[in-house]
């Protein structure tokens, strides 16, 4: 490969655009205001209370997410290394913009079902 062809395909992957990933960001207290892909997990003294995020499709609402497993329904939340993190089971909104995806290490998968309103 030419020096020049190796050059253009370092600027075209430098300003295609990444994939967003989401990161984890431990708090005791939840900020007013949320920053986009940026999962926040609540807690304190080693407790993790509840993640919340900004609704990925974009309607900007905050997603809450139980992690106490005494109460449901709850989720799993599993930071990665380099921060990235993953979810169990998968969000689904039951209101609003009814968003249904999975959240696998940073990377938002849309769960592409019938929505069975009848
Ligand atoms: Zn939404």
């Amino acid at each position: 490969m030419r020096w020049w062809q190796t050059l253009r395909q370092f600027f075209l992957r430098l300003f295609a655009s990444p994939p967003v990933l989401i990161r984890a960001r431990s708090v005791t207290e939840l900020p007013e205001t949320l920053v986009a892909n940026q999962l926040y997990i609540v807690g304190e003294a080693g407790w993790q209370w509840y993640v919340a995020l900004l609704c990925p499709c974009g309607c900007n609402k905050t997603l809450y997410l139980n992690l106490l497993p005494e109460q449901h329904p709850s989720w799993k939340v599993n930071v990665q290394a380099d921060g990235t993190v993953s979810l169990f089971p998968s969000v689904w909104r039951k209101i609003g913009c009814q968003s249904h995806f999975w959240l696998k290490q940073g990377k938002v998968e849309w769960v592409k079902e019938e929505r069975g309103q009848g």
